[in-house]
C-alpha cells in the first residue's frame, strides 16, 4: 500500500449506548467505522475512520446484482482489569486474504488491517461491554463497487469495518439444540464457495433453515453436496463429535470453511493429549455410533456461540439423543477454556491473545 496512515473524523454527537444486559446480536452499531477504497491503478487508499453512516453507492455496483463480496467475523473483549483484547485476529485477517483470492478481490495488508481494526477500537473503546459474557463483535467486510452491470472482476472495491456489541449469547449456561440432518438441500460444493467467508453461501442457506425452523430444530446439519452422505457443517459452524473416547471434525475439503474456533477446539485437544482427528465423517457411521452406544458428545464450533452442543440429531425420521440431551464434559471444558482465555481468565499458552492499546492504558 502507498498511503499507510489513517485519517481521523470523529462524529459530533455520540449515540447513547444500551445496557449490557439488553444487547440483541447484531442489532446496534457503534459511532464510528473503519473505511478504505480500492481502485485500479491506486491500489488501496483513502484509510480512514469516519462517523458510522450510510454508504453512497451506485445501484449498478456489481455487488448488488452478482454477489462478489466477502467477510469476516471476530470479536473484542473486556478483561475484568479493564484492558481489551482481541482473540486470534491475525487468522481472521488471513482467512479473508484467502476469501479474497477465491472471489477475485484484490488482496488487503493483513497488518495495516489490523492496524486500523485495533485503531478504531480506540476510538470506540467505551463501548466494549465488561458484564459477563458480553463481546464487541467486529464486522470487516468488503464489497464491489464499480457500477457496471457486465459479469467480471471489479475494478474498485470497499472495505469497511463495523462494530457491535453483543450480549452473552448464553444467559442461563450453554444448552443443547435440535438439528435436522439437511437430505435435499445443500450448502456448498466442492469446487464452489464453501471455504470462502462469501454473503452468497448464507443466501444459499436460508431456504433449509427456514423450513426446519418451522418444525422446531435450532439449525441443519449439511452433508456433502455430492453424494450426501458425509457431514460437513452445523448451520454456520464447524461441527465435532465425541465417538468411543476421540473427538473427530470433518476434514477440510474444499466446501468447509475453515474456522478459527475450529482450529483452537483442535489445537486445545492436543494439548490435553485427548485423541482428535479430521477426517471424512458419514452420517450412517454418526448413526452406527449412536446405535452402539459411543457416540458421547457433539457440539458446534464458531466465534458467536464458541460451543454449541447437539443435544438431537434428526436424520431420516430417527431422533439420535446425544448425551441425554445435556452438554457433554469435553463441550463444557472446551467452552470454559476459550472463552476464559479471551476473558482474560486463564492462561493463554498459545499466544493467541493480541491486545488493543486503549489510550488510558498508554503510558508516557
Ligand atoms: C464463520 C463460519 C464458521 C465459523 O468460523 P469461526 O472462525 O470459528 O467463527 C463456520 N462455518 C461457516 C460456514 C462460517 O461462515
Amino acid at each position: 500500500m502507498e498511503d499507510q496512515t489513517i485519517r481521523v473524523q470523529l462524529s459530533e454527537t455520540n449515540k447513547q449506548k444500551p445496557k449490557s444486559d439488553q444487547l440483541i446480536f447484531g442489532k446496534t452499531f457503534t459511532d464510528h467505522m473503519f473505511v478504505m477504497d480500492y481502485s485500479d491503478p491506486l491500489g488501496w487508499h483513502n484509510a480512514s475512520i469516519v462517523p458510522y453512516q450510510p454508504l453512497t453507492i451506485e445501484p449498478s455496483a456489481m455487488v448488488f446484482h452478482y454477489g462478489q463480496s466477502v467477510f469476516e467475523g471476530l470479536k473484542a473483549f473486556r478483561t475484568k482489569d479493564g484492558e481489551i483484547q482481541l482473540f486470534r485476529p491475525t487468522k481472521n485477517l488471513e482467512r479473508l486474504n484467502h476469501s479474497n483470492d477465491r472471489l477475485v478481490i484484490p488482496p488487503i495488508d493483513e497488518e495495516f488491517v489490523l492496524k486500523a481494526i485495533k485503531q478504531l477500537i480506540t476510538v470506540e473503546k467505551d463501548w466494549v461491554p465488561d458484564a459477563e459474557g458480553t463481546s464487541l463483535y467486529i464486522r470487516p467486510f468488503i464489497i464491489s463497487t464499480e457500477p457496471y452491470i457486465g459479469v467480471a472482476p471489479a475494478c474498485h472495491y470497499k472495505l469497511i469495518v463495523i462494530l457491535s456489541p453483543v450480549g452473552a449469547y448464553y444467559k442461563e449456561g450453554i444448552n443443547p439444540v435440535k438439528i435436522a440432518v439437511e437430505n435435499h438441500y445443500v450448502r456448498t460444493v466442492k469446487g464452489g464457495t464453501g471455504e470462502a467467508k462469501t454473503g452468497g453461501n448464507y443466501a444459499a442457506s436460508l431456504k433449509a433453515q427456514e423450513l426446519v425452523g418451522k418444525e422446531g430444530f435450532a439449525q441443519v446439519l449439511w452433508l456433502d453436496g455430492v453424494e450426501k452422505k458425509y457431514i460437513e457443517e452445523v448451520g454456520s459452524m464447524n461441527v465435532f463429535f465425541k465417538i468411543d473416547g476421540e473427538v473427530v471434525t470433518p476434514m477440510l475439503n474444499g466446501s468447509i470453511l475453515a474456522g478459527v474456533t475450529r482450529d483452537s477446539v483442535i489445537r486445545l485437544l492436543k494439548h490435553w493429549n485427548i485423541p482428535v482427528s479430521e477426517r471424512r465423517i458419514s452420517m450412517e457411521e454418526i448413526r452406527q455410533a449412536h446405535q452402539d452406544g459411543k457416540l458421547e458428545e457433539a457440539f458446534g464450533s464458531g466465534t458467536a456461540a464458541v460451543i454449541s452442543p447437539i443435544g438431537q440429531l434428526t436424520w431420516e425420521g430417527e431422533d439420535l439423543i446425544v448425551n441425554e440431551g445435556k452438554t457433554g464434559e469435553i463441550s463444557q471444558k472446551i467452552f470454559d477454556t476459550i472463552t476464559g482465555i479471551q476473558y482474560g481468565k486463564m492462561e493463554d499458552p498459545f499466544n493467541w491473545i493480541v491486545n488493543v492499546e486503549t489510550k488510558s492504558t498508554v503510558k508516557n
